[in-house]
């Protein structure tokens, strides 16, 4: 295809504003892109490489700057094409702009018919996405003077329309309308394919190239052979806000995970051919955002390779951890992600571990359609060290593997809860156990425990020290509203904070322990805390009669005195609410 009969259809789609019309013409487009499918596919949604390939073009801004410049003469610099971009606000706007044809030899284009400036008609797609990857390509010293001379070399062969989408592809802003929805429909139009299949197909391979070709040529039954390949990151399955409540209304039972305060990861391991040349196999990590992070998680690499020996496909999160195995906070995992030197060093500093929670892929067999359960049980079974006696080790002491609960009791989901907390996570995520899993959607079958909504200010009443490493601190806080002049009980909330907030709150809390016992402590009314939660119900537990369901920390009120702390009858209004 020439790349000025893509332009002139990106035109047609960008100038549209009805859906179904642009899907129409998205459509046309395909269909008649011949031996171009693949890459006509990708420009139309403005990638150059498929959605799994994290190649980037490395060229900045200026450089696409400059490559304009110079093919539209030598009066024009890098700098007046930015201040134009500065008034015009759009690269492809800017870029079609200028004429080319001056710096072209007049035999070196044909006029189709484009009366505002010279029109190329002789690049095509193919060449345009080639020189593309040469330009990715190029690398080392001298590498940037030759990304501009092979933009220039485009530019000079473009009219203004071509230009205009040329410019945008190259810096990313291809915005026509054109997104992930739109191009299945138009493959499934186009080549008369179901569009959940198409869905699907996109789901396992990310390459909407690939599978706009295989629709095409080979049909369903192509459609439905592709499948995930190790090495070949997917999108990740992501989670909405969601309550408790609403979870176990819709589902029979909840899957109940700690939710892990770190950045997300997704594991592929090839073990070693026979008589290939790598002995420990190949380990590939990637970020949520596809991206190649292998080489700055060694952890995770090592991790891999001494407890996998099948090829898999893992989605899980890698976590800072102290000496003890105890979380970090997120902010020290960030100084490891995506580093790309001195990662030794930095290793020293922080040392981070994977744990996961599905797999997509284990050994030959895709997973994506099997429940949440099963995939997690053959999970675990990846996760198991074989040679050890397995039969009396607990999942706990299963390394890299978060634990599934399944449970409809709300209590049991509290106290995981309160032990996510207590172990430093972040708190938890509800699962439907018979969900499938499905790359890049945010549905309602994960769900992050919401935020709350309201909080209350409430007299901390009574503490219990930690155990072991934690014995020297306050950890579980009782937690009391005013009743008139007397103070009654509402819950207890574990903080789930790092050590330093631990120990701030303690030293704080200290001078107003009146008795011990055990354990427990009893405090004199002084400190307030502010506390989220997720519900209030009636409960025998409590001097007030209530509880607060899901009891979260949310910071000291050192403004307030315990008489400026929340009522009983605020309590009732609330719960009424
Ligand atoms: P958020 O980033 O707030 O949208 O929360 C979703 C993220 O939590 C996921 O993308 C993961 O990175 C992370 N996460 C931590 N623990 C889990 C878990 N057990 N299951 C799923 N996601 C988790």
């Amino acid at each position: 295809m020439e790349f000025a009969t893509f332009a002139d259809r990106a035109g047609t789609i960008e100038a549209e504003s009805a859906d179904l019309e642009i899907v129409a013409h998205v459509r046309e487009l395909l269909a008649g892109a011949g031996g171009d499918l693949e890459v006509v596919t990708r420009f139309a949604q403005g990638r150059v490489f498929a959605a799994w390939d994290s190649t980037t073009l490395d060229v900045g801004p200026s450089a696409c700057y400059e490559a304009i410049a110079r093919a539209a003469g030598t009066n024009v610099d890098a700098e007046d094409v930015e201040d134009k971009l500065a008034s015009v606000g759009e690269i492809g706007a800017v870029a079609a702009s200028y004429d080319f044809s001056g710096q072209r030899g007049l035999g070196a284009f044909t006029s189709a018919g484009d009366d505002q400036t010279g029109s190329g008609g002789d690049l095509s797609v193919r060449e345009v996405a080639d020189t593309l990857k040469a330009l990715a390509a190029a690398e080392g010293s001298g590498s940037q003077d030759r990304k501009v001379d092979l933009l220039f070399g485009l530019f000079n062969r473009c009219s203004s329309e071509e230009a205009r989408y040329l410019a945008r592809l190259v810096l990313s802003e291809m915005r026509i309308g054109v997104g992930e929805g739109t191009v299945r429909d138009a493959i499934a139009d186009a080549f008369v394919v179901p569009r959940d299949r198409v869905e699907r197909a996109l789901q396992v391979s990310n390459d909407y190239g690939n599978v706009a070709r295989i629709a095409r040529d080979d049909g369903l039954e192509g459609l439905d052979a592709m499948a995930l390949e190790v090495g070949r990151p997917v999108q990740a399955m992501l989670a909405q806000a969601g309550t408790v409540t609403d979870a176990l209304g819709e589902w029979d039972e909840a899957g109940v995970e700690w939710k892990y305060d770190g950045a997300r990861i997704q594991l592929h391991y090839e073990p070693a051919d026979a008589d290939g040349p790598s002995e420990s196999g190949e380990t590939r990590v990637f970020s949520r955002n596809m991206e190649d992070v292998t080489d700055a998680l060694p952890e995770v690499v090592e991790f891999a390779q001494e407890t996998l020996a099948v090829p898999a496909i893992l989605d899980g999160e890698v976590v800072a951890v102290d000496d003890d195995g105890t979380p970090l906070p997120f902010q020290a995992v960030l100084r490891r992600f995506r580093r790309k030197h001195d990662v030794a060093k930095a290793r020293e500093d922080v040392t981070v571990r994977p744990v996961f929670f599905d797999c997509l892929h284990v050994d030959g067999v895709d997973l994506l359609e099997e429940p949440l359960t099963t995939r997690h049980e053959r999970l675990r079974s990846v996760l198991v060290d074989w040679e050890a006696d397995t039969d009396r080790i607990g999942d706990d002491e299963i390394e890299g593997l978060s634990l599934l609960w399944e449970t409809a009791d709300p209590d049991e989901i509290e106290s995981i809860d309160a032990e996510a907390l207590e172990a430093g996570h972040e708190g938890i995520m509800l699962k439907d156990p018979e969900s499938m899993y499905t790359p890049g959607r945010r549905g309602k079958n994960w769900r992050k425990r919401k935020p709350d909504v309201e909080t209350l200010d409430c007299v901390v009443t009574g503490a219990e020290w930690g155990e072991g490493r934690r014995a020297t601190f306050l950890g579980t806080f009782e937690l009391s509203v005013r009743a008139g002049d007397a103070l009654e009980t509402v819950g207890k909330v574990a903080t789930g904070i790092t050590d330093e907030k631990l120990a701030e709150l303690t030293d704080l809390l200290d001078p107003h322990i009146v008795a011990e016992e055990g354990q427990e402590v009893d405090l004199e009314p002084a400190v307030v805390f502010e506390v989220g939660y997720e519900e209030i119900q009636t409960s025998p537990t409590y001097s007030s009669g209530y509880a607060l369901r899901f009891p979260r920390f949310v910071g000291v009120r050192p403004d307030k005195d315990p008489g400026d702390a929340d009522t009983l009858e605020q309590l009732e209004r609330l719960r009424k609410q």
